[in-house]
């Protein structure tokens, strides 16, 4: 174990790494209509069994969606896409009652006010 992990290290690993995941986020424009229902749930962190019940859908049809949308996304695995999904949530989801959409979240955040 290094002394990093021993001192608990929970600084931003965005920032830290200069890896982050949200400019993925900006190609979903490449996703159809159904790709995108897919891709919502996958956020859900459940296995394609659950998603081909929920969908109403083959287990096969739902794996050629998440094939789809991995290649589409520029991502390597499902797990990175589903990652990029719950990022996604509030620009995806359409649920009026959903606590994560956009609109529920301040857009700006604007600075103290000097006067
Ligand atoms: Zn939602």
């Amino acid at each position: 174990m290094s002394k990093r992990s021993d001192a608990g290290d929970t600084t931003c690993p965005y920032r830290r790494t200069g890896y982050s995941p949200e400019p993925r986020v900006w190609r979903l424009e490449s996703l159809t209509a159904r790709e995108k229902e897919v891709f919502l749930l996958l956020g859900t962190g459940q296995g394609n069994r659950e998603l081909a019940r929920e969908l109403g859908i083959a287990e096969r049809t739902v794996k050629a969606h998440i094939a789809n949308i991995v290649a589409k996304l520029g991502e390597r695995t499902r797990t990175q896409a589903a990652i990029v999904s719950a990022l996604a949530h509030g620009s995806l989801c359409t649920d009026p009652m959903c606590s994560r959409r956009l609109g529920q979240i301040p857009r700006q955040r604007r600075a103290p006010s000097v006067a």
